[in-house]
C-alpha cells in the first residue's frame, strides 16, 4: 500500500467513527445520574433481606428451622430459635451480608414464606462490621415489631406448657381412678 493510499483509508476511517458519533448527536441522553437520579429497579431484582411479618398472628413467619441457613453456600444466616413445632419462632437472625452473594437460595429453601428480597439496594459500606445486619433491621416494621414477636413467642411457650401440665393432670387423675 502506498503513502498516498494509507492515508485516505485513514482518512476514510476517521470519517465512518465521526459518523457514528453525529449519528448520536441528537439521541436522547441515557446516562443516569446516580444518586442524584435513580432508576427504579425490576420487580423481582434482590435486594435487602426482610422477615415478613404475619399480622393476624402479630409474629414473625419465620419458625427457626434453619432450612436457609442449610441452603447458604457461604454460611451467612445465623438465627436463635425459641419454642417447639408449630409455636416455635426466631428472636435472634442475623445474616452477614459482607459474605452474601444475593442468589436467592435461601429464600427458595423457605417453606414458610417467611424471608424474602427486597428491592432496596443502597447498603454499601466501608466497614465489614456494618454488613452484618441483625433481626431488627431484617424484621418487616423493625424492632417495635421484633418485640411483639418476641412476646408472641413467650405467651405461646406458656400456652403450651399450661396444656401439657393441664394433660399431666388429667393423666395424674385418670391413672388414680
Ligand atoms: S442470597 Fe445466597 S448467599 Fe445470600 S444469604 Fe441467601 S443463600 Fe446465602
Ligand atoms: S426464614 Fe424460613 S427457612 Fe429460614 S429459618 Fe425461618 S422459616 Fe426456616
Amino acid at each position: 500500500m502506498t503513502a498516498l493510499s494509507s492515508l485516505i483509508v485513514g482518512f476514510l476511517n476517521i470519517l465512518r467513527g465521526m459518523s457514528v458519533t453525529l449519528a448520536n448527536f441528537g439521541a436522547p441522553k441515557v446516562t443516569v445520574q446516580y444518586p442524584r437520579q435513580r432508576r427504579r429497579v425490576s420487580p423481582r431484582y434482590r435486594g435487602m433481606f426482610y422477615l415478613k411479618w404475619n399480622p393476624e398472628k402479630e409474629r414473625l413467619n419465620c419458625v427457626g428451622c434453619t432450612l436457609c441457613a442449610q441452603a447458604c453456600p457461604t454460611d451467612v444466616i445465623t438465627m436463635h430459635k425459641v419454642g417447639k413445632g408449630t409455636d416455635a419462632g426466631v428472636d435472634e437472625f442475623t445474616m452477614d451480608l459482607g459474605r452474601c452473594m444475593f442468589c436467592e437460595l435461601c429464600v427458595e429453601a423457605c417453606p414458610f414464606d417467611a424471608i424474602y428480597m427486597g428491592q432496596e439496594y443502597e447498603f454499601a459500606t466501608y466497614q465489614r462490621d456494618q454488613c452484618v445486619v441483625t433481626i431488627d433491621a431484617l424484621a418487616q416494621g423493625g424492632s417495635a415489631n421484633v418485640r411483639l414477636n418476641n412476646e408472641t413467642l413467650e405467651r405461646l411457650r406458656r400456652e403450651a406448657e399450661q396444656k401439657r401440665a393441664a394433660k399431666g393432670e388429667g393423666h395424674d387423675a385418670e391413672s388414680k381412678d
